[in-house]
């Protein structure tokens, strides 16, 4: 086992930070372990700009409503500012400046030419008509379209965002320039100038990992057993390309509760009993409950769910030797430092799940390019680089004794600081 250099404990636990604050604490120490000047660091740090702004549509039954909406621009040293668009009840400015800081890093990790962005909405999109959903998104369109652009940012899906709502924010764009700017957002349907293989892209990405992990560790797929927190587009994804690689996938859970069975899952049945009952906990299987799912004595643990899914308690629990973080922030600070300490991996997501706007910058290419990929070109050069950053990671895990967050971090703000000290030389 790797030595691990301690997470430094934050004053005021957890519950004290808001998400901007908890993102800083994390970089903060480790520019501190990887000795980058104090000015860099806050130049890196804040957000370039943080746009505030109230959005106003007409509602179906003719009355009037004001929502908060956000773009962070986080920092473009790399390339042009890339992120998703959130429509949710909880998105804070903070949340979304946080969720900026870590595209930035996440990019930096797997090298591809973007820096960090990302864009909110406080609304339930639920409560809305597709008609009213239309008109909020031709509206964020609207307010962002001074900042936003193939060579400014770029913005994508995210929680509540899909293609569909791509495909308006283009149309909206484009008319608002008088030209076609597909390059302007990622995450499109396929006849609007979508890349194949983006819907499967952060699920095969992860496996991807899964694979680097695999060979680096010497774990043989039929012998690794895989427990996934989450069934929905990434958790689904993982399962259903793991199994076909032939780890055998023991448990996935949603949120109405866990399936499992110790021989492996059968994931083409998980996945249409998903579709046609709306639950995992219907297919064949010994039903658990929901959270048994972060305790099962497995190899590898996914947690493709929710932010903070693994807590203290959990961390305390758990069995597995690895974890491949997919979803965003899964797992809390003190909960890594409980997991550590047992001698538990915890590959981070600023990798793990880097696929998803790896293959967005797929898009964006082949839109630029106007000269469109297979979806086996675009999965072997997925496969290409998310093996490379794992690489680059393990080197660092190796040679400077730091977690694998540690690490991803490291060699992020290496490239980003580089790229910043060229532009002011
Ligand atoms: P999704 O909404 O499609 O799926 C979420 C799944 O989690 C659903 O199956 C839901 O039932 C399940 N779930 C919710 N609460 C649960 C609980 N308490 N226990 C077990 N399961 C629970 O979302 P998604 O697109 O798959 O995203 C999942 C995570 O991955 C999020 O953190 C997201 O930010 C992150 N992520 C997604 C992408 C992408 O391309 N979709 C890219 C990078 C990161």
């Amino acid at each position: 086992m790797e030595e691990v250099i301690k997470v430094p404990k934050r004053e005021g636990g957890i519950m004290s930070l808001n998400p901007w604050q908890e993102a800083v604490t994390n970089l903060e120490a480790v520019a501190k372990q990887i000795g980058l000047d104090k000015n860099l660091l806050e130049t890196i740090e804040k957000p370039d700009r943080v746009l505030e702004f109230k959005l106003m549509i007409k509602r179906d039954d003719g009355s009037y409503s004001i929502f908060d909406g956000f773009r962070s621009q986080h920092n473009n040293a790399c390339g042009p500012y890339k992120g998703g668009i959130r429509f949710h009840p909880r998105v804070t400015k903070e949340e979304v400046m946080a969720l900026s800081l870590w595209m930035t890093l996440k990019c930096a990790v797997v090298g591809v030419p973007y820096g960090g962005g990302k864009g909110g909405v406080i609304v339930d999109p639920h409560k809305l008509s597709l008609t009213e959903l239309e008109k909020l998104s031709r509206a964020y369109v609207r307010a962002v379209a001074p900042i936003i652009g193939p060579d400014k940012d770029v913005p994508a899906p995210d929680v509540n965002t899909n293609a569909q709502i791509m495909a308006w924010m283009v149309d909206e764009y484009s008319h608002l320039k008088g030209e076609l700017s597909l390059a302007t957002f990622t995450g499109k349907p396929i006849e609007m100038g979508g890349s194949q293989g983006r819907t499967e892209a952060t699920g095969r990405g992860g496996v991807d990992v899964l694979n680097s992990l695999a060979k680096y560790y010497n774990l043989s797929p039929q012998e690794t057993t895989v427990a996934i927190q989450g069934f929905g587009n990434v958790g689904s994804w993982f399962a259903d390309f793991a199994a076909q690689e032939g780890y055998k996938v023991v448990a996935v859970s949603d949120s109405r509760g866990t399936i499992y069975n110790s021989q492996g899952l059968d994931i083409e049945e998980v996945i249409k009993v998903k579709k046609e009952k709306g639950s995992v906990t219907a297919a064949t299987g010994e039903k658990l409950e929901r959270d048994g799912v972060l305790s099962l004595n497995v190899d590898v643990l996914v947690p493709a769910a929710l932010e903070g899914a693994i807590n203290e308690a959990d961390a305390e629990a758990v069995k597995a030797k690895y974890i491949i973080e997919m979803a965003n922030g899964p797992t809390t600070v003190e909960a890594e430092e409980i997991l550590l300490k047992r001698g538990v991996k915890v590959i981070p997501d600023v990798l793990a799940n880097a696929g998803g706007v790896t293959v967005s910058y797929f898009e964006w290419v082949q839109n630029r390019q106007g000269y469109y990929w297979s979806k086996d070109e675009v999965f072997a050069k997925l496969e290409k680089i998310m093996a490379q950053a794992f690489d680059e990671m393990m080197a660092k895990v190796k040679g400077e004794r730091l977690t694998h967050r540690q690490a991803a971090y490291a060699n992020a703000l290496t490239k980003i600081a580089a790229a910043v000290q060229q532009r002011l030389s």
